[in-house]
């Protein structure tokens, strides 16, 4: 033996790599505050602020979607309380969450506050709407003046208030945002209005009463208020998907506890339970088969349509419908670590995240109610001093005009919505998205890198030849003994199939006294006193063992696309035996759809090259990267994103975690295990690569509804602006009236959010 001295049993095995965490630096907490009655991207900049301005306050993002701010501080130096309080101060509400609610009860209280918000507002804006057609046909004289004088005063205190008061407390805190600018607009043309009724003589010197505005007021005010009872209600349906997986969960679960068996609420059930499901109901919490078998529906949380065979030893996840079979199971995990509430908790994070496509619209609204308050300023003057038969009343129209149409909501809808549609929809396919820069990222893809193992095969290898060589003197009985002896050791895949087929020939193994993995190459262990070596050429190569008496066969074997590997004992060479991993039915399919997204698609591995060209030659790979150690993989997508690539990363598990992390999108197929879904942006619940195209498809998708709403919500402000301004007006005499500018503004949000609800429809092709 060229070496001396095996390391200890276990002292050496692969080691699972640093993971990258979101988590909060130490100590500092992470909370989420539900936040009420933000309408537009400049109440979210003025709660941001608020909160980022608080002592203790490490970062805080605020959700015009969910109506929430994501808050993490360090508890020493702030309160919960006082977050809130904070919020509040800037005149929006805010509560604490109970801290013990389930996802279930978060999500009714949330789905509780948007329909008393939507039921409020179709309420005072109906109202207010029939009161306004009413004014607008009454014949005009100085009785009627006063009739709507009370009329509008008390539609803006009764229905329309709440613009009045956020904007003053905004003003307080030198902060101005969509309040502002419907209070200063309606409330111009309030002021107006109600001088020239109770004094005309201030406008002209005659008495005579200049136009009145009251009415428009009062339907600005009813307009805005529809257009929010919409958008609550189009906001309630974007959660639809996540509401149904919170609603996944049965209420109760059959169990036995002291030999009898009864039915309890299922947050009682703890693990280790016994729990019966009976044919057609659904599974309450995560567990494994006992007895009994069943087809389990999991479409649900997979996307797989076909039922899935369960029986003893299987996993069944909580959430998923029984078939017509019965089963019982022991319950593994429950509460907030089972598969489920993972789930949601995942999606409620991916939802309450900032896409980068974001930051134009923050940009964009920060700046943006300074400025129109600018333009209408600016507006009114010009219509004062140009418009030779105008004078106050000619001016006041379109300087109102110009306010109402401006305000930046569908601006601050037009991303966050999308994200929401999409991850639920994604949820649907199976597809868990952990946000909006893993979508925006997944959308400009142009490359993606497969793993082999597990991935484009199924994973599941198994031993199907065998070849031994006399050379170190151990019959082949042995030389499976010691195989299987080392290779129990092993968590590989490869060291599984050794050791299911050691036992399936009958052969009893020993104990090794020493084992060693050598990522990437094998093991290397002694049993039985015996220095025994499993793994590929190249580790036979370090121990001096030589492996051309075998190389002409091994090479046969390969080029079928098994993986082969050597026996060495005490420095010679005992045997090889060839593993194969069928690759995965779906997975040629898969290739050609990526393909067709105009993907580069490539074949990653530590397998030998011939075995892998095999591989890649039947699921129509082209590019192949071989014989690359784990910690070379990251290298590998390091280099083709220096070559300029958008590269994606498509891996199974634990070894494949640096090189999901380096990735600019991890995918983790085949979910189940924590660490792929730590390390990956993008999580496929279902063992299938086909699913890895729909999470592209479904990017792309949200990527264009993203743009089309920026587009709409921009080109919404900057077409809008300046007709409301006039521009049109010497050339076409065309004008906007300050009702049409707020029955247009009510609806840029919803069309917004309309546009983002298609998302609920996307089918990949
Ligand atoms: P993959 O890229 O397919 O996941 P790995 O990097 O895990 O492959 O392993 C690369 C090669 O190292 C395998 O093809 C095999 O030849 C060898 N190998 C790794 N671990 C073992 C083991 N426990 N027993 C035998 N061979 C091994
Ligand atoms: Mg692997």
């Amino acid at each position: 033996m060229a070496r001396a001295g095996l390391p200890v049993m276990g002292a050496a095995a692969s080691a699972a790599p640093a993971l990258p965490t979101v988590a909060p630096a130490p100590g500092d907490r992470k909370l989420e505050i539900p936040v009420t009655g933000m309408h537009c991207a400049a109440c979210v900049g003025r709660v941001q602020g608020a909160l980022e301005e608080a002592p203790g306050v490490k970062s805080a993002v605020v959700n015009l979607m969910t109506g929430s701010a994501t808050v993490a501080f360090d508890p020493a130096k702030v309160s919960p309380d006082a977050l809130v309080e904070r919020i509040r101060s800037t005149g929006y509400g805010a509560e604490l969450a109970g801290a013990n609610a389930s996802a279930a009860e978060d999500q009714e209280r949330q789905d509780a506050a948007r329909r008393d918000e939507y039921l409020e507002y179709r309420t005072k804006g109906t109202v207010s709407l029939t009161l306004g057609a009413i004014l607008m046909f009454l014949p005009m004289s100085l009785a009627t003046a006063w009739v709507q004088l009370a009329v509008t005063t008390a539609v803006i205190l009764w229905a329309g208030r709440h613009f009045y008061t956020r904007a003053w407390t905004g003003f307080r805190h030198h902060s101005a945002d969509m309040n502002t600018l419907i209070a200063v607009g309606t409330g111009a043309a309030y002021s107006f209005s109600a001088t020239a009724t109770v004094a005309p003589r201030v406008f002209n010197a005659a008495g005579v009463m200049p136009g009145l505005y009251f009415e428009a007021v009062v339907i600005i005010i009813a307009l805005i208020l529809v257009g929010n009872a919409l958008e609550a209600r189009a906001k309630g349906q974007t959660a639809g998907a996540l509401r149904r997986l919170i609603n996944l969960q049965p209420a109760s679960a059959r169990v036995t506890r002291s030999e009898v068996e009864i039915d309890i609420p299922v947050g009682h059930v703890v693990r280790g339970d016994m729990v019966l499901v009976r044919p057609g109901e659904r599974v309450p919490v995560d567990g494994e088969i006992v007895s009994g078998a069943s087809a389990v529906d999991e479409s649900m949380l997979t996307g797989e349509p076909m039922p899935v065979l369960k029986q003893a030893g299987d996993r069944v996840v909580g959430g998923t419908i029984n078939g017509t079979g019965a089963f019982r199971y022991r319950a593994t995990t429950v509460g907030v670590d089972s598969v489920l509430a993972r789930i949601v908790r995942m999606m409620k994070e991916a939802q309450g995240t900032r896409a980068p496509m974001q930051r134009l619209a923050d940009r964009v609204s920060g700046v943006f109610v300074p400025v129109v308050l600018s333009i209408a300023i600016v507006t009114f003057v010009a219509w004062y001093l140009l418009v030779a038969d105008g004078g106050l009343v000619r001016a006041i129209v379109p300087a109102v005009a110009v306010l109402i149409i401006a305000c930046p909501c569908a601006m601050g809808l037009a991303v966050p919505a999308a994200v929401m549609v999409a991850t639920g929809r994604g949820a649907e396919l199976g597809v868990l998205i952990k946000g909006g820069e893993a979508l925006e990222r997944a959308g400009s893809l142009t490359t993606i890198v497969l793993d082999k193992t597990g991935t484009v095969s199924e994973g599941k290898p198994a031993v199907t030849d065998l070849r031994w060589h006399g050379q170190s003197g151990t019959d082949e009985a042995t030389m499976l003994r010691f195989a299987g002896t080392l290779e129990a050791s092993s968590e590989h895949p490869i060291a599984s199939a050794i050791a299911a087929y050691v036992k399936k020939r009958g052969i009893p193994v020993s104990v090794a006294s020493s084992f060693e993995a050598v990522s990437g190459r094998g093991a290397i262990g002694v049993v039985e006193g015996r220095a025994v070596s499993v793994g590929n050429a190249a580790l036979m190569g370090e121990w001096g063992i030589d492996p051309s008496p075998l190389a002409a066969e091994a090479l046969v074997l390969a080029s079928d696309g098994k993986t082969v590997v050597f026996v060495g004992v005490d420095g010679r060479l005992a045997g090889l035996l060839a593993i194969s991993d069928p690759i995965r039915a779906t997975s040629a399919e898969a290739v050609m759809r990526l393909k067709a997204l105009g993907l580069e698609v490539v074949l990653l591995t530590g397998d030998q090259r011939v075995a892998a060209d095999a591989i890649a030659r039947a699921a129509h790979i082209d590019r192949v990267v071989a014989e690359v150690l784990p910690e070379q993989k990251r290298d590998e997508i390091a280099r083709l994103q220096r070559a300029g690539g958008v590269v994606a990363m498509v891996g199974d598990g634990i070894n494949d975690a640096p090189a999901l992390a380096q990735a600019d999108v991890g995918i983790a197929m085949g979910a189940g295990t924590d660490i792929a879904i730590e390390a990956a942006a993008i999580t496929l619940m279902r063992s299938d690569l086909r699913s890895a195209a729909h999470a592209i498809e479904l990017s792309r998708a949200t990527m264009r509804t993203m743009r089309q709403n920026l587009f709409w919500a921009l080109a919404y402000n900057s077409l809008g602006i300046p007709i409301a301004a006039g521009v049109l007006y010497p050339s076409l005499g065309l004008l906007l009236s300050p009702v049409l500018a707020s029955a247009a503004m009510a609806m840029s949000s919803v069309s917004v959010l309309t546009n983002s609800l298609r998302l609920r429809r996307f089918r990949p092709v």
